[in-house]
């Protein structure tokens, strides 16, 4: 079980589902389409230079873009946490400019994983299943941090890890 602050971005990048990247896709075609085409035939007058219209009009197909690959990404992402995917999507959806999204990146819980015991939900910070006590990550006896299945002693209080009885199936990881 690896710490989330290890996950590589490509492993996080896979989450974005292939509709969300075709719908990302459309999405830019159809803001390019409005922005070139349908928005000037309905202007008087002359708009903006042209390098600056180019900007803007790719700003926000891009934007477009980046709305339907987020939401595909809350899609995968929610249910690792435990969370409502369709309330998230739709919270990404509703809140303009983004805003949805970061309120879900400051909120979202923790990757949860199974209890290899039970099949309980658990957060991957979680040393011992809350339902079946399963010793799910090696922790130190004296402080309860989590240790390396082969420390020898704890990092943090310099505690001698043998002395904890480290259960057989951690013990097999250590050996
Ligand atoms: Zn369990
Ligand atoms: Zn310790």
């Amino acid at each position: 079980m690896r710490p989330v602050s290890s996950i590589p971005f490509e492993d996080e990048a896979k989450l974005i589902p292939v509709w969300s990247m075709i719908a990302a896709g459309v999405a830019f075609l159809l803001v390019e389409y409005y922005f070139w085409f349908v928005l000037p035939a309905h202007r008087h007058h002359p708009g903006p230079p042209m390098a600056l219209r180019t900007y803007f009009n790719l700003s926000w197909g891009l934007l477009a873009a980046v709305y339907c690959l987020m939401l595909g990404y809350v899609k995968e992402d929610a249910p690792r946490r435990s969370m409502s995917a369709q309330f998230w999507m739709l919270v990404c959806l509703v809140l303009p400019g983004g805003i949805g999204a970061v309120i879900y990146f400051l909120l979202r819980l923790p990757l949860t994983s199974q209890c290899p015991a039970c099949g309980t939900h658990i957060q991957n910070d979680f040393h011992f299943c809350p339902q079946c006590a399963w010793q799910v990550t090696a922790s130190c006896g004296n402080c309860h941090r989590t240790v390396l299945a082969t420390d020898q002693f704890c990092t943090r209080c310099g505690h001698e890890l043998a002395h904890d009885h480290m259960p057989a199936r951690l013990r097999m990881v250590a050996d």
